[in-house]
């Protein structure tokens, strides 16, 4: 990732050096790359060079003031440009050798080979005859006119005009690419060009503009001409050399560019213009200075910012990286943790990850990657099996002897956010023992309370036995008496053994078999069981019964009575009348506890059936009554409704199917 960005980056440098090069090359007619990478330095080999060559000759127009001219005077060829040459002379060691003649004359001897400089703009046109050197400086191309003439501002507004232009001059190629409207007069020389404009002859001159202000100085013309205020172009000046010669144009440019460092061109410029100038090296050096700082200084806020950027990005992915892998480490730990097994299936049940208790349980039948979770769990219920519901599912298994609830609740796991499921699978098996052990002891206090009734009922028997004994021994075998005594003692263990029978249905634990039972045989049973316990509390027991026959499980049916009837009685401190109606509608059956006693507030109501609720004292309730009913209906299939009100009473109705077969589900 880093490596691909820093590629990335450099080529993105490369490209902007590259682009900012050849802007320069358009704009500036000078390779940058070669400028700055290049040894500027001549090596032994430009000096055998320049050795064999011979001397250097420079050709040039002989009348464009101040840049090259003959001095009417000297005869002598000089101007600033002459001095750049010679300049350049001393650096590179070398004789240069300087030949005025027209302009003409010039372009056309360095073309064919006899003269090998002459200072020029390259143009296109030109480039096909000549290589061209670094720009030495940078001058404008403009247009003189009288000052009478308004009409003329713009190279553009030369159309259809008669204008003046050396010949062979650049002038007149770029004027050429403008408009092929202007009746041009050649001259030889620029002050030749001037002196048309003086007469009349032309309504503009064009040409450098050095050239053309010195001119208008020297015949003090500046009041009447005016050079127009846009110029046509400004560019490089640079040195023309025959096309054959590419190492002299590279010695040159060594030159060029050690004449640079010493700022020659505007030393020369100072010379004879004095400070301010129109041409020089010196305005080229500022542009270039200030054309490569901006592009530089563009580049690198690019570069910064593109670096930066990376930088930032970098970090924040790398610290995203570092959340996320913590985040999922995390996550595995705290699925180690857990008690449960976790397994993640796709939807394919293949397992995608498992936490650490699944992978202990499940040992070596997990080596492998993929294992399908039906080969490890064989008895997956059919609603997990497969397609997996949308939703939350549970389900209980047998695994191994023990009870596990697996709860399956759909996912999307992974980079691609595929479609899984998790299956959380808890071991239930204590709680199921626990759950049975509460409901035993439950049982057993329920037993307690009844037991106190019991006794009562078992010792009356156990008399009367124990009178008809001693009345036995007493009857001196009289076979009447004997009889009676036998029929009571009978009687008596029928009875004791009766309410034994009776004792013990409850304390045996939940027998889940279903028969038919006759529901008013059985609820007189429990009110005649808890008939002390009611009497004690001075509460009467209505009955409205009818004969119904239904099948279902007559133990859990006890139960919920039992609970139903306790907290009747519990709601009744001060005593009263609890009723107890069996009903049929339609295929159920109802049975309904009624008691006035102190009702339950709607707060209350919402709680009651959780397990441990209670609102009674510490010894009292255990909160398990309710949670029993609601269970053991739910085994019955069976509906609890109740409707209660503060201070007025309770109702409870139980409802029942009779429908045979399916009223118990195991
Ligand atoms: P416990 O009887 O041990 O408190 P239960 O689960 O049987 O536990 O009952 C929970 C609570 O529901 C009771 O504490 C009581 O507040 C309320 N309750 C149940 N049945 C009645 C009723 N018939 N009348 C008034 N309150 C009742
Ligand atoms: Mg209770």
């Amino acid at each position: 990732m880093k490596k691909r960005i820093t590629i990335l980056m450099a080529m993105m440098l490369l490209l902007g050096t590259f682009m900012v090069n050849h802007y320069i090359k358009i704009t500036y007619h000078m390779n940058i790359i070669e400028y700055f990478a290049g040894n500027h330095q001549l090596t032994q080999a430009d000096r055998e060079y320049l050795e064999n060559h011979g001397p250097i000759i420079y050709g040039s127009g002989n009348n464009s003031p101040p840049l090259y001219f003959v001095d009417s005077e000297t005869e002598q060829y000089k101007g600033i440009v002459i001095d750049y040459l010679q300049a350049l002379s001393i650096e590179l060691e070398t004789e240069i050798l300087y030949q005025p003649m027209t302009w003409a004359q010039a372009l056309q001897k360095l073309e064919t080979g006899e003269t090998h400089l002459c200072d020029m703009y390259p143009s296109e046109e030109r480039a096909k005859k000549y290589l061209f050197s670094d720009p030495i400086y940078f001058q404008r191309g403009v247009i003189l006119v009288s000052g009478e003439n308004k009409d003329i501002n713009r190279a553009k507004d030369l159309a259809g005009r008669r204008v003046g232009v050396q010949k062979g001059d650049y002038a007149h190629e770029f004027l050429e690419s403008q408009s092929d409207d202007i009746h041009y007069v050649f001259s030889e020389h620029y002050e030749e060009s001037l002196r048309r404009l003086l007469e009349g002859q032309v309504d503009a001159i064009v040409g450098d503009e050095p050239v053309i202000s010195y001119l208008m100085e020297e015949y003090r013309i500046k009041e009447a001409y005016r050079i127009v205020d846009e110029p046509m172009y400004e560019l490089p000046s640079v040195l023309g050399i025959p096309k054959d010669k590419p190492e002299l144009k590279r010695i040159i440019n060594k030159g060029i560019f050690s004449l640079n460092q010493t700022d020659t061109v505007s030393k020369i410029q100072q010379k004879w213009f004095g400070i301010s100038t129109p041409i020089g090296r010196d305005d080229q050096v500022h542009r270039m200075g200030l054309f490569l700082l901006t592009g530089g200084a563009l580049g690198f806020m690019i570069l910064g910012t593109v670096v930066i950027w990376n930088l930032e990005l970098n970090r924040a992915v790398h610290q995203r990286t570092k959340a996320l892998q913590l985040s999922e480490k995390n996550l595995q730990t705290i699925m180690d943790g857990l008690r449960y097994m976790v397994v993640v299936v796709n939807k394919q049940l293949h397992i995608v990850t498992a936490n650490q208790q699944f992978h202990q349980y499940f040992g070596n039948r997990l080596k492998d990657q993929g294992v399908n979770l039906k080969e490890v769990i064989p008895d997956l219920p059919s609603s997990m099996n497969g397609e997996l519901a949308p939703d939350l599912q549970t389900a209980e298994i047998l695994l191994k002897g023990r009870d596990y609830q697996i709860n399956a609740c759909p996912i999307k796991y992974g980079p691609h956010m595929e479609e899984a499921t998790v299956l959380i699978m808890e071991d239930i098996t204590d709680r199921k023992i626990h759950e049975a052990q509460l409901l035993q002891d439950h049982k057993m206090a329920a037993i307690g309370q009844l037991a106190a009734g019991v006794a009562h009922e078992i010792r009356n028997p156990l008399g009367l036995i124990r009178n008809y004994t001693f009345i036995m021994q007493r009857s001196k075998g009289e076979k009447a008496i004997l009889e009676e005594a036998l029929h009571r003692i009978n009687d008596s263990v029928e009875k004791a053994s009766k309410v034994i029978d009776n004792l013990l249905n409850f304390y045996r634990l939940t027998d889940e078999a279903t028969h038919s039972v006759n529901l008013k045989e059985m609820i007189e049973d429990v009110v005649e069981l808890n008939g002390k316990l009611m009497e004690n509390h001075h509460i009467s027991c209505q009955l409205i019964l009818k004969e119904i026959e239904i099948e279902t499980c007559e133990e859990s049916l006890k139960h919920i009575l039992i609970n139903l009837l306790n907290n009747a009685i519990d709601a009744m401190p001060e005593g009263g009348k609890i009723t107890i109606a069996l009903k049929e509608k339609k295929d159920k059956v109802q049975i309904r506890v009624i008691d006035k006693g102190y009702g339950m507030s709607e707060e209350t109501q919402e709680k009651i059936f959780n397990p441990f609720f209670t609102t009674k004292r510490r010894g009292q309730g255990t909160g398990l009554g309710c949670y029993i009913v609601y269970n053991e209906l739910v085994k019955l299939k069976g509906e609890i409704e109740v409707t209660s009100k503060e201070k007025v009473g309770t109702t409870v109705v139980i409802s029942l199917t009779k429908a045979e077969g399916d009223s118990y589900e195991k």
